[in-house]
């Protein structure tokens, strides 16, 4: 059985044009399923893999798009200490018009990346997502792209992230120069700067001190980032007024982590996905803060049968549960239907029962969207996230379970709302 603590299910939110495709690219480039990449600015992508996703029909706009992460990175490259993380990336489409999608792929991710551009800071469809994550309870962390831009400025969108979202946004960064000049950042719980070679695009940098004239600010962020967290861990605000020098990264991680999957705070980065800047250091992020489907915990169903509330843990020896998230026509497979594994264990060829339907389906395969192939996989267990093939009558929305253990997720109890306001 997978160790779900390395799992993690997130989504990327944002305005359209913010650079979502960018970063999405970006991160599947750095996960080492692409090789070649199209550049979006000049034109359609076109590269070989651009034109056989057009031709598959699965793109990085599919559903769901799974990679592997090595964590934590040095210098740009995989340590031999590094841990391997399981993504799956789900899609949630960024165009107004779609907002009951974004709605239904809200309930499948356990943790999003709010993109934002440095330029236009938050936009209309940023906040209608926004209210979606906080209907679902989606913790967040935000990353402020295209520093690279005339007019970038990081600090103004972690201020509008406070006063137009309502949430308390705290800067884990401060960017080191802005515009043509944008260099690298101070990584504000290292105290230290962190410098991208500009031949390598970001791809590896150095680490330097905290530039001089920034010292001031960086000294006001840090306390303003530790205090954001201190009630999650008693000893850190101690320890940050006695001698900050005492307080370790793990400390502050731990205490980010806790308060982000509270919804207490979303942590902010920036960057340059065009430029390949900050997208690592974001993925890094990904997986120290986010929940993996374990944090998330129980869900909630309801037994057909009686009425009853049943709770299934994320676990492959609970009853099998799923939910059917996105129906996709692929020219090469045919029906995909996505889905969620909240519990239990399916192996491809087996059945399932579709509760709305009242039908027992096989499902002749079970597939894992990569970012230039499709693969069939032998099983899937709870906390994973793949597309069904064989299904004769699906809907978005249906939940699929063990015949023996009906259960029904459409009414998945969803809690109010509780974001603390800046
Ligand atoms: P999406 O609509 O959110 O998917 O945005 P895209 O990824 O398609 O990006 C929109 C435009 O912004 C494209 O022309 C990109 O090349 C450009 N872009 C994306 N990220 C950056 C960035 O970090 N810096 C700059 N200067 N341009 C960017």
């Amino acid at each position: 059985m997978a160790d779900l603590k390395f799992q993690r299910n997130f989504g990327i939110a944002a305005h359209i044009d913010a650079g979502k495709t960018t970063t999405t690219e970006r991160i599947l480039r750095y996960t080492g399923m692409i090789h070649k990449i199209g550049e979006v600015h000049e034109g359609a992508a076109t590269t070989d893999w651009m034109e056989q996703e057009k031709e598959r029909g699965i793109t990085i706009t599919s559903a769901a798009v799974s990679c592997q992460w090595n964590f934590p990175t040095v210098k740009g490259k995989a340590d031999a200490n590094t841990k391997k993380y399981y993504f799956n990336i789900i899609d949630t489409p960024g165009h107004v018009d779609f907002t009951v999608e974004v709605e239904r792929s809200m309930r499948v991710l356990d943790g999003l990346i709010a993109l934002f551009s440095a330029v236009d800071g938050v936009e209309p469809q940023s906040e209608t997502v926004w209210r979606q994550a906080n209907r679902y309870r989606v913790p967040r962390i935000g990353f402020v792209n295209k520093m690279d831009r005339a007019g970038a400025d990081f600090l103004m969108v972690v201020n509008q992230v406070r006063e137009m979202l309502g949430a308390k946004a705290v800067p884990l960064q401060l960017p080191i120069g802005a515009e043509d000049n944008f260099k690298g950042v101070v990584d504000l719980i290292r105290n230290t700067g962190i410098v991208w070679h500009m031949e390598t695009e970001g791809m590896t940098f150095d680490e330097v001190p905290v530039p001089e004239d920034m010292k001031e600010e960086v000294e006001h962020w840090r306390g303003q980032l530790i205090e954001a967290v201190a009630e999650y861990d008693d000893t850190l605000l101690e320890k940050f007024f006695d001698d900050p020098n005492s307080i370790s990264e793990d400390e502050i991680h731990e205490a980010i982590r806790k308060a982000t999957i509270d919804l207490s705070i979303v942590p902010m980065m920036c960057g340059s996905s065009f430029k390949n800047k900050g997208v690592q250091t974001a993925l890094d992020a990904v997986c120290r803060y986010l929940p993996s489907p374990v944090d998330v915990g129980a869900i909630t169903g309801i037994n057909p049968d009686t009425g009853e509330e049943i709770t299934r843990m994320p676990n492959a020896r609970e009853p099998f549960a799923a939910l059917a998230f996105k129906i996709m026509t692929d020219p090469f497979v045919g029906r995909l239907a996505f889905f969620r594994c909240y519990s239990g264990h399916l192996d491809a060829g087996s059945y399932v029962l579709n509760v709305r339907s009242g039908k027992n389906e096989r499902i002749s395969r079970i597939m894992k969207m990569f970012a230039n192939k499709q693969n069939p996989i032998d099983f899937i267990e709870a906390g994973d996230i793949a597309a069904a093939v064989g299904f004769k009558e699906i809907k978005t929305g249906d939940t699929l379970c063990d015949e023996n253990h009906p259960i029904v997720l459409e009414n998945m109890f969803i809690p109010e709302p509780v974001i603390a306001v800046a």
